[in-house]
């Protein structure tokens, strides 16, 4: 079961197996036929007196007009065997992916297509856009956070020249789809989130997908100094400078990636490297839009 809030007026429910859980922490549900939004009781008329024990896509609509709450069900109410919806083969789409956006704009390296060939990433993503999963696109994860596009997951990981064993910091966990293919790569990662909603919820998904990755709920700013230092650090929000305290524990000869520039506009893929003197190295490989990195990063 899922639920998204595009704007403080609009929320889409989707229900695949019946009533009986919580909807959300927003939504609840009051009884047959009623929910709970925003502390108000809605009448749900007959969207959730359907439900058969089949799975069951269901698209609710809350409007707020004129002072009044309104409440409709729209869109489509699709009644499938659930076993039709559990037939989508993400094998397929996957390939489909690696052969049509990854390896065709330049992604080698076999151990990063065999990590994003086995990463299940639409379950990384809300329900209610799984099918979006594999386009090469970015989408959203809720808290007005995005998770990266396939292909720019794959570059990142590929300019890092990752080595199997080697330990891995990540700067945004986000849904933790960098950080699995991190860890499916071989990395002993570490991922840090400032957001406690996504970090508690992260720690959930990438447990229960079988991912050995250590998150953090906390500003990554200040990085991870129990394990550091690490051979690599990969920053996946953007931001105008590179935080001190990452370059500090990043090991001798070791490499830092992050989208740099313009917070609010674009920023430029670039790669720090640390020489076995300590001295710095950068290289820019093209314009890219991350969302900012937050906390101390913007004062
Ligand atoms: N790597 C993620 C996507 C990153 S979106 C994925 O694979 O899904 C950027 C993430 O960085 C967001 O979740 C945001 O909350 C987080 N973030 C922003 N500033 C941060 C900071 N200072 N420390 C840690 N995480 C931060």
């Amino acid at each position: 079961m899922y639920f998204r809030d595009d704007t403080i007026n609009l929320v889409t429910v989707e229900l695949i197996d019946g009533m009986k859980k919580t909807l959300s922490t927003r939504i609840k549900q009051a009884g047959r036929g009623q929910i709970i939004y925003f502390g108000r009781k809605y009448e749900s008329t007959d969207v959730f007196s359907r439900i058969t024990g089949k799975a069951m896509l269901v698209h609710t609509k809350i409007c707020r007009m004129k002072g009044f709450l309104v409440f409709s069900a729209f869109l489509s109410m699709l009644l499938l065997p659930a076993n039709s919806v559990m037939a989508v083969d993400w094998e397929a789409m996957r390939s489909q992916m690696i052969d049509m956006d990854i390896t065709p704009r330049g992604i080698w390296n076999p151990a990063v297509l065999k990590a994003m060939k086995q990463v299940p990433r639409h379950e990384f993503v809300p329900q209610h856009i799984r099918k979006l999963a594999y386009a090469d696109r970015p989408l959203p994860i809720g808290e007005g956070q995005t998770i990266s596009q396939p292909f720019v997951v794959a570059w990142m990981s590929q300019l890092l020249e990752l080595e199997k064993g080697m330990k891995v910091l990540e700067i945004g966990t986000g849904s933790g789809y960098q950080a699995a293919v991190l860890a499916a790569m071989g990395a002993n990662t570490y991922s840090m989130e400032i957001k406690p909603n996504l970090a508690r919820e992260v720690k959930i998904r990438l447990k229960k997908l079988g991912y050995k990755v250590e998150v953090r709920q906390g500003d990554g700013y200040y990085g991870w100094i129990e394990h550091a230092p690490f051979d690599r650090i990969i920053i996946t929000a953007a931001a105008n400078h590179v935080p001190r305290p990452l370059l500090d524990q990043l090991k001798l000869g070791g490499k830092l990636i992050l989208p740099l520039g313009n917070v609010r506009y674009s920023q430029n893929m670039t790669l720090i490297e640390k020489d076995s003197q300590g001295k710095m190295h950068t290289s820019q490989h093209g314009q890219v839009r991350f969302v900012p990195m937050v906390g101390v990063a913007q004062e």
